[in-house]
């Protein structure tokens, strides 16, 4: 039960530290900075299908996958030929193309929920726009969020609970106006009777409720279906638009997602980089009543010069086409399913206090005695110096997990037996330092 001698980070942190002169905290997104993680950030050259490679020449097997969208691994060679030839042809345009069109086919045509879809450029974006359209569209400014989920950076959006069953948000980052923040109220997951609340103090005032598809940003928290089946019934009968954002889910439980997954059918989409084959795109989508209330059709305004763009859209075309192929997802579900299976015998044989939380390809582990967790404060924050240790033997054995213990994990497509044997190894011995 060994502690493995740490990996060079030498040429990383040199990186690092000239980086620390450029962006904020060295990085362009504060998770990469590894604050919640041993070390510093690790510089990453190149990937190929499930691996990765650092500064320093160090080779992971990755579980992170650029946070999701790379479901078929790194390098893929159909998404990179697709990429290249479009190279020759233009970058962008800024006006309409085939490739837009031949990417909304395959999503619309294989998603009952949705008829209509803009492209953009982000989950971010994604969001942000299908808050403005439940707005326009009901007429109403309210929105309900949960404590736990997370929908990107915008100003709705950057805020938590108060405390209370039901109150108005706080706002979670410096810089969001007030004013905003008392526009969102946030309540907690898995729980109907503050669902009922919200509804009763803010009749008529609330246009949208916004959940995740599957709560990811904050652990895996999967929520009871008939607890989705209340949201569904009581946003419809208060005339309120639920919205379900399948950033994360959309795409990586099938082609219909989350949606599908709890038998619910929400009134807007949001999809984010994983239509792009790792290139940065995003959508939202609803009905064709709903979607005429956006420009040029309709009053709600939004736009965007890379919107659609065309080599962000033949990288989609060419993932979404190997993602629709018959059995993909089965398998991968299976593949996810024994890797997990594998490594729950062993927790159980040694009673380690940790969980593994699973649905299709996404999984998580919780350093918990919990039979389940469903809510954001279930989450012990002492818990994490747990996932601390076994991040950091982790890398040592060559596994590259997210740099915080609130990330999940995902199973692309090109981990191979061999990748997922190493890392039921590495996993293992990893536990045993944790517990030791
Ligand atoms: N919604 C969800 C559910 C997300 O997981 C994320 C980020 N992973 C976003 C929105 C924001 O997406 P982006 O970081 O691409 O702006």
């Amino acid at each position: 039960k060994k502690h493995m001698s740490d990996i060079s980070r030498e040429k990383s942190a040199e990186l690092f530290e000239k980086a620390k002169n450029y962006f904020p905290g060295g990085v362009n997104s504060p998770v990469r900075a590894f604050k919640s993680v041993y070390g510093t950030p690790l510089f990453i050259e190149r990937g190929d299908k499930a691996h990765l490679w650092d500064a320093d020449g160090n080779e992971f097997i990755d579980f992170c996958c650029s946070w999701g969208p790379l479901i078929l691994g790194h390098n893929n060679p159909q998404i990179r030929e697709a990429v290249a030839e479009q190279l020759y042809k233009g970058l962008s345009f800024g006006a309409p193309t085939r490739l837009e069109n031949e990417l909304a086919d395959l999503i619309l045509s294989n998603n009952t929920y949705i008829e209509k879809l803009r492209f953009v450029s982000s989950g971010t974006e994604a969001v942000m726009s299908a808050i403005r359209l439940a707005r326009g569209y009901t007429k109403r400014d309210k929105i309900v969020k949960f404590e736990g989920c997370y929908h990107g950076h915008s100003d709705s959006l950057l805020v938590k609970a108060g405390s209370g069953l039901v109150t108005f948000g706080e706002t979670s980052s410096a810089g969001v106006p007030k004013a905003f923040a008392d526009e969102t109220i946030v309540i907690a997951l898995n729980d109907k009777e503050a669902l009922t609340e919200v509804f009763s103090r803010f009749k008529d005032q609330i246009a949208a409720v916004i959940i995740e598809g599957i709560p990811a940003n904050n652990g895996l928290l999967l929520q009871d279906k008939d607890y989705m089946h209340y949201l569904r019934a009581i946003t419809q009968e208060q005339g309120s638009l639920l919205i379900l954002d399948e950033v994360i889910t959309g795409f990586r439980l099938g082609f219909q997602g989350a949606a599908h997954y709890y038998g619910i059918r929400p009134d807007i989409l949001t999809y984010g980089k994983i239509i792009g084959g790792g290139m940065p795109v995003g959508a939202y989508g609803a009905s064709k009543e709903i979607m005429a209330h956006i420009s040029p059709d309709g009053g709600v305004y939004q736009a965007g010069t890379l919107s659609g763009n065309p080599v962000a859209m033949a990288a989609g075309i060419a993932a979404l086409s190997i993602l629709n192929q018959p059995d993909f997802y089965q398998k991968l579900e299976q593949t996810t399913q024994d890797f997990v299976n594998t490594l729950r015998a062993y927790i159980e044989e040694h009673q380690y206090e940790v969980k593994i939380f699973t649905v299709g390809s996404i999984f998580w582990f919780a350093f918990t005695t919990a039979e389940s967790i469903k809510r954001a404060d279930e989450i012990d924050p002492a818990s994490m110096e747990k996932y601390k240790i076994m991040h950091r033997e982790l890398l040592n054995r060559g596994i590259y997990f997210g740099p915080s213990g609130y990330e999940v994990g995902f199973i692309s497509a090109a981990h191979s037996t061999e990748d997922l044997q190493k890392t039921i190894q590495a996993l293992k011995e990893a536990l045993d330092v944790v517990f030791q």
